[in-house]
């Protein structure tokens, strides 16, 4: 069964077809109004979310199904202590296919794990967000034709925000993209992702901390917000929180042809004068979030029985004492579950849940 854990979950052939998919409800949604009739997708957000839980709402919606869930958990099992693993189990005897965000990293690894329907992660801390990146990807597509061959930068919060973290694992996929990362010292990428998933890959990058220098060079600027929630220092973030600003002024050095893309909500890292820019592609973004999470639900219940599309081997997984996850948001310090690492082709051994570097025990 294929579930959605992890942008590269996906192959390139499954992640072409969701995106063409998208394109084609985009263009004709009258004929998928009933697809999907009787079907029931169950949302499980213990985060807060607008857009990616109304987006998939409304997507299931549209299909002609049905939703149930919560959008808040202290309402739900989860407050008495049920575990991940037994609410996943519950869930899917409800419904067809689980959409879940979590603050606790590698929770919807979790429940997908158990679960005997298929299982999207819709945001797990700071970790991962993959309907996120289809929705980058298609909307690039939308905007500039294609993929393959663009300078992207990515502009503001990259060491937690997930929404980066994912998109850039995804675009290894693709041929010749190079990227620019636009971020102040406290906010840099983290390390593995540079190593593991660039370096490893082969994809480009360069790190900058100003974003007028690179502007003129970017086919895509992915601003984001910078993650307030996720700062153990308050001090830290008010350091950081006004690092950059979109404004018409930058807009000038862009481009003709670009896109600033932005997984919203916004905070002030871009001003609304920057709206009116046809280059301004963040509200165009958010809607055709919803065609491809319609494209998404559509294939993985398609197919869910289909021994073509099985998740993939991503190597063993081992349980070793000499080892620990120190990430505190990591579900292995969060719920009753063995800590289990996996040992990466650059010889790191990282946790099997949130992927931080494994600490070694003293
Ligand atoms: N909506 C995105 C996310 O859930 C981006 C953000 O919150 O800044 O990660």
């Amino acid at each position: 069964m294929k579930h959605l854990i992890d942008p590269t979950d996906l192959t390139r052939e499954e992640t072409d077809e969701i995106i063409a998919l998208g394109e084609d409800i985009y263009e004709h949604p009258e004929r998928y109004r009933e697809s999907q009739k009787y079907r029931k997708l169950a949302t499980l957000f213990y985060e807060p979310s607008t857009r990616t839980r109304l987006s998939f709402t409304s997507a299931m919606m549209e299909l002609g199904g049905n939703v149930l869930g919560f959008a808040d958990a202290t309402n739900s099992s989860a407050a008495k202590g049920e575990s991940v693993e037994d609410t996943a189990k519950v869930v899917s005897s409800f419904a067809d296919i689980i959409a879940m965000r979590h603050h606790i990293e590698g929770a919807p690894y979790v429940a997908s794990r158990v679960s005997p329907v298929p299982v999207i992660n819709a945001g797990d801390g700071s970790h991962a967000h993959p309907t996120q990146t289809l929705t980058d990807l298609i909307t690039i597509k939308r905007e500039l034709g294609h993929i393959d061959g663009l300078t992207i930068g990515f502009c503001g919060d990259l060491r937690f925000g997930r929404t980066v973290h994912s998109l850039i694992k995804a675009l290894t996929r693709y041929k010749d993209i190079s990227i620019v990362l636009i971020a102040p010292d406290e906010l840099r990428l983290p390390d593995y992702i540079k190593q593991d998933v660039c370096e490893k890959q082969g994809m480009p990058y360069r790190e900058v901390r100003n974003i007028e220098d690179v502007m003129s060079e970017l086919d895509v600027l992915y601003m984001t917000r910078v993650q307030k929630e996720r700062f153990l220092d308050e001090e830290e973030f008010d350091r950081v929180k006004n690092s950059f600003v979109l404004d018409c002024r930058k807009m000038t050095l862009a481009k003709e042809k670009m896109a600033v893309l932005h997984p919203l909500p916004r905070v002030n890292e871009i001003l609304p004068e920057v709206d009116a820019d046809p280059r301004a592609a963040y509200f165009r973004q958010v809607e055709y979030g919803k065609f491809v999470r319609m494209a998404l639900i559509t294939c993985l219940l398609k197919w869910k029985d289909d021994p073509e599309h099985t998740m993939p081997e991503n190597g063993e997984t081992f349980h070793d004492r000499r080892f620990r996850c120190a990430n505190m948001k990591c579900i292995c310090n969060n719920e009753n579950i063995p800590h289990s690492f996996k040992l990466t082709e650059n010889g790191v051994v990282r946790c099997a849940y949130c992927d931080s570097k494994a600490t070694v025990n003293k």
